[in-house]
């Protein structure tokens, strides 16, 4: 016999709707999804080394991950719609990380490509809304993606927004953060931020090495530095800020931070409104040839 608490649990479960995964469902479902109510979700980032403590798929991992809540959220918040996780696409452009193994990285035309190929397949059956989800902010991957999403949207009458790069380069995290008592702009790679973003989220892939990890600093976007790898700026260990700080309690709140940002980002571009867009200088940056 069940107890009360535990038919609850069953109702709530059964009330839940469930993540749709594009992998799962026939071409007939596919076919029937309404084009004016459905948002697909693409998750992509890159094999990338994040020091000696992190896994190669801590961009991979959050990307999917942040995708898959920030759609349970809207399934309760704005029911209505269809959302569709679409397979992540393990792939990205990391030349800063190229030296060491583990990172596997695609050239930036690749890139471009699988952003346009994936999204047009369903554009050309009418599918409308897109939200690229990434979560490698290294400008050359970012020229790829935006590449792709302009060639498609060039072609077809749809929607499409990545809502990442535009929150990371206009300083959003700094501004919303708690505040921390350091300066958490230099926590680039591997460092404090997403040490405890691995550390909430997978703890047990967390090399404890992390809390003997020495803080490196290094402008990853003075003019100096771009174009170069780790270890040609003599970064050997692959990893800039300060992992041993790292703390799952922030790791959460940056977490349900990407999670929220996902959500609003998918409801604005549904209903029209004005996106942020990515800051003058990195839009320069990425449509100077030399990439
Ligand atoms: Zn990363």
């Amino acid at each position: 016999m069940k107890t009360k608490t535990e038919a609850k649990k069953t109702l709530k479960k059964k009330k839940e709707k469930k993540i749709i995964q594009l992998e799962e469902l026939s071409w007939k479902k596919i076919d029937s999804l309404s084009r004016e109510k459905t948002i697909f979700f693409l998750p992509i980032s890159p094999m990338e080394e994040h020091g000696p403590h992190l896994p190669v798929g801590t961009d991979f991992l959050t990307a999917k991950d942040t995708a898959k809540e920030a759609i349970k959220i809207l399934n309760k918040k704005k029911p209505d719609l269809t959302y569709i996780l679409m397979p992540a696409i393990p792939l990205g452009y990391s030349k800063v990380g190229s030296d060491f193994p583990g990172t596997i990285s695609a050239d930036i035309k690749t890139i471009k490509n699988i952003v346009y190929s994936t999204v047009s397949s369903l554009a050309k059956h009418g599918f409308k809304y897109f939200l690229v989800c990434t979560y490698h902010m290294e400008p050359g991957h970012l020229k790829g993606i935006y590449l792709g999403m302009k060639k498609a949207s060039r072609k077809y009458d749809i929607k499409i927004y990545e809502p990442s790069g535009p929150y990371f380069y206009n300083k959003e995290v700094e501004k919303r953060e708690p505040k921390l008592g350091f300066d958490t702009q230099k926590e680039l790679h591997g460092g404090f931020r997403e040490t405890s973003l691995m550390k909430y989220q997978y703890p047990y892939l967390v090399d404890e090495n992390y809390k003997e990890l020495q803080s490196i600093y290094i402008d990853l976007y003075s003019p100096r530095v771009i174009g170069k790898t780790f270890k040609q700026l003599g970064i050997k260990d692959g990893y800039i800020g300060s992992p041993a700080r790292a703390d799952s309690d922030y790791g959460r709140w940056f977490f349900q931070e990407t999670v929220n940002l996902y959500v609003r980002s998918a409801i604005d571009l549904y209903e029209g409104k004005k996106l942020p867009e990515l800051p003058r200088p990195i839009k320069l940056l990425i449509k100077t040839p030399s990439f």
